[in-house]
């Protein structure tokens, strides 16, 4: 029996484990796995509490005194819910998160065996790091990488079967300071822009002191049967198929969407549920999404930092969960070719901590001014560093849906809806007639009004946009399924503040030539629209009309990671990001560097596993078939029968030869261009040449010769499993 056989049979007596929750109520255990300030209060002294709420609240430091009383505190807790071990929890540059555990357990010099936790263990680690992704960092400046300990983010008890870890949120940084991580340049981001966010909003209301970024991500993913993701060697090494005809029945009915959840799926999402809700995962919502097995779960959003945690520790729990229902969860952005893909929205605004939403149009003249100043000045941000914004998203797996013809495409556009285009267009079009105080017209717009408008507005031609305006927040759906959030939002946030900085330069030096406060506004909202205008996008992103239009206004469309990542690395990604302190010119240039390799890799793996799959697989089974037709072909020439009976067998013998030849030739050119590519030495050149000479040149001509072959040969001599089984046996 072929694994695929086996796999199918043991599908169909899958049975549902439910998961054994206790108590209907999420309140119940929202929250139990988190050593929150609530729990603070109790494991803590006055003074140690006070400092880690300091800390929490308004980033003061701790000293390492109190760290001590801290760390005690947090044992004594951990240890209470029966926790032995503990961990820094870091998030590298590979895309996932790292952990190293230490026991509590220690000797004393004189043998004695004790627990213990000390502040120094807490504040700082050296995790052996030699093997981390650095882009040359740490070779360059010959440092070592240490982890460090970010109260804003608190720990937490992860439970793997019976064990159960404290883990520490850090960031991961080298000695000389450079950034090895994805959160250290996200909190400096967070910083630079609540000082610009600050400096604005106190134009509008002087109680301002705080403004943090908001972050909702939406995170689509597949689930697939564990027993056929087992037999198919693409999906458990690339985490996609790399060949499979797409069956009659696909997505074009729909009815997946919204239809009702399969049991053994929705067993598995109550789990993994439950699950988040004890790590204090906000999840709120749960659906199928349009392709079939594919589905979503979005949290209540949360101050960016957090959110980023608890989006990059859902993947993990999900991953975990699935495993005790048999199940396999694919987080990549494109597992199946011929139905959707999957992304991760990041809704993004802005909160004061006055308990206002910066982007959710006001009540007042006054609150739609501020509306109208952020609403535009993300406009402007997203205009002038649109491509720094699409390297931000930019991987080998991304590529799958930006660059190819999916929505949202990797032209970055924004989507503001009907009534909102109007009001900018009302506003440009007073250019060069000077607002004065008597033209309060503008100031008055009724932008509350269009809020049930906006809503109407949410069709599916916005779906299309990669960053659109959505009533009260953007939503940027470029981001892909596996990302890290961390990146998109150290970019947005980073290229917001530094609008922000400029805006109010601009309004100052107005103000300082004699204009009104909100004169002076109006006329810089009206120049940045203006200069902006041509990143606005109401129509259909997905269509070829648009992609005219786009290379037209200068739009770029960059469709490919090794060329869409140079701008990270132009002189103007260099300012902006020195600019506002987040990255230096190295660590820039290291996660370029990082970037590339990570793209070379994955495009080197998934031409290995084709070839393997080819030769391993579908030519033996090929070659099968093959052979059971010349049989039957000769058989049939000595009965003497007259060919025209047996012309059907030889146009098969025909195509099935003409397929496996296409394919054996192509899977050895492709072999001798990766040679070729791998010879390269200029990292930049390795991944061009990867992605033109390798998989545009090879991917998609193997895979037509491997999808014929699958309709035409014998289904019982097929080993893979099919996408028919891969998406409808539950
Ligand atoms: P949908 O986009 O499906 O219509 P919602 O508009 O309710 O659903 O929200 C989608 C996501 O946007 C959710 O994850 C939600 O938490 C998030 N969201 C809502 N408001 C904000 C905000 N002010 N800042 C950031 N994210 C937000
Ligand atoms: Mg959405």
């Amino acid at each position: 029996m072929s694994l695929r056989t086996d796999a199918v049979n043991h599908v169909s007596h899958g049975h549902v484990n439910s998961p054994d929750i206790k108590g209907a109520k999420i309140t119940g255990v929202f929250g139990e796995s988190v050593f929150t300030l609530k729990t603070a209060r109790e494991y803590l002294s006055e003074e140690a509490y006070k400092s880690l709420s300091a800390s929490v609240k308004g980033g003061k430091k701790i000293d390492r005194q109190v760290a001590g009383q801290i760390a005690s505190g947090m044992r004594a807790w951990a240890e209470s819910k029966g926790v032995t071990h503990y961990t820094h929890w870091f998030q590298p540059l590979t895309g996932s998160t790292a952990e190293k555990h230490d026991s509590f357990f220690t000797l004393k010099g004189d043998g004695t065996a004790i627990e213990e936790f000390e502040g120094a263990a807490l504040i700082q680690q050296e995790p052996d790091a030699s093997s981390f992704p650095n882009g040359g960092l740490r070779a360059t400046f010959e440092a070592r990488g240490y982890s460090a300990w970010d109260p804003s983010s608190p720990p937490f008890i992860i439970e793997i079967g019976n064990g159960k870890t404290l883990c520490i949120p850090t960031i991961f940084i080298a000695y000389t300071g450079e950034s090895l991580d994805y959160k250290a340049p996200l909190m400096k981001a967070v910083e630079s822009l609540n000082k610009a966010a600050v400096t604005v909003c106190n134009y509008f209301d002087k109680n301002v002191t705080k403004v943090t970024p908001t972050l909702g991500w939406e995170q689509e993913y597949f689930v697939i049967d564990e027993a056929l993701v087992n037999a198919r060697p693409d999906l458990v090494q690339c985490g996609r198929t790399v060949f499979g005809f797409t069956p009659a029945k696909g997505q074009q009915l729909e009815d997946h969407y919204f239809g009702s959840i399969p049991e053994r799926v929705y067993a598995f999402m109550r789990d993994f549920e439950n699950e988040s809700y004890k790590l204090g995962i906000p999840l709120r919502t749960r659906h199928n999404e349009v392709a079939p097995a594919q589905f979503e779960c979005a949290p209540i959003f949360e101050e960016v930092n957090i959110a980023v945690d608890h989006n990059i520790l859902l993947m993990d729990v999900m991953t975990r969960v699935a495993k005790r229902h048999h199940l396999v969860v694919l987080l990549h952005e494109k597992p199946f070719a011929g139905i959707n893909g999957s992304g991760k929205h990041n809704n993004w605004s802005l909160a004061t901590d006055t308990g206002v939403n910066l982007l959710a149009p006001g009540k007042t003249p006054k609150t739609n001014l501020m509306f109208l100043t952020f609403f535009v000045n993300t406009i402007k941000a997203v205009h002038d560093y649109a491509d720094i914004l699409r390297a931000s998203i930019a991987s080998a797996s991304n590529d799958f849906r930006l660059g190819a013809n999916e929505a949202p495409p990797a032209i970055i556009s924004v989507f503001v809806g009907e009534y909102l285009t109007k009001v900018l267009n009302d506003v440009e079009s007073r250019v060069g007639t000077k607002f004065d105080e008597q033209d309060e017209a503008i100031l008055k717009i009724d932008l509350h009004r269009s809020i049930p408008e906006l809503l109407i507005d949410n069709t599916d031609r916005n779906r299309t946009s990669p960053f659109a305006f959505t009533g009260n927040k953007f939503e940027f759906r470029a981001v892909g399924s596996t990302a890290n959030c961390a990146l998109p939002m150290t970019v947005l946030n980073t290229i917001v503040a530094d609008t922000l900085n400029k805006f109010a330069a601009e309004v100052d030096a107005l103000i300082e030539k004699g204009d009104k406060k909100e004169i002076a506004i109006m006329q810089v909202i009206q120049k940045y629209i203006v200069s902006s205008k041509k990143i606005l996008f109401e129509g259909d992103g997905y269509s070829e009309a648009w992609h005219k239009e786009a290379e037209k206004r200068g739009l770029p469309n960059l469709k490919t990671t090794p060329v869409a990542l140079d701008a990270m690395v132009t002189e103007k990604a260099k300012k902006v990001f020195l600019d506002n302190r987040i990255y230096t010119h190295s660590e820039l240039e290291a996660r370029h560097e990082i970037e590339l390799e990570k793209y070379i890799k994955k495009v080197q793996i998934e031409a290995r596993v084709m070839g393997d799959l080819a030769t391993n697989h579908i030519i033996p089974a090929a070659i099968k078939y093959q052979n059971e037709l010349l049989k039957n072909v000769s058989l049939l020439r000595e009965a003497a029968l007259p060919e025209k009976l047996y012309k059907g067998q030889l146009t098969l013998l025909k195509d099935v030869s003409t397929h496996i030849q296409q394919v054996y030739e192509n899977v050895h050119a492709m072999v001798e261009e990766r040679k070729v590519a791998n010879n390269l030495t200029d990292t930049r050149a390795k991944a061009i040449a990867y992605e033109a000479k390798v998989k545009a040149q090879y991917f998609d001509t193997i895979r037509y010769h491997v999808d014929k072959l699958e309709q035409l040969v014998d289904d019982e001599l097929w080993t893979l499993p099919k996408y028919r089984e891969l998406l409808f046996l539950r």
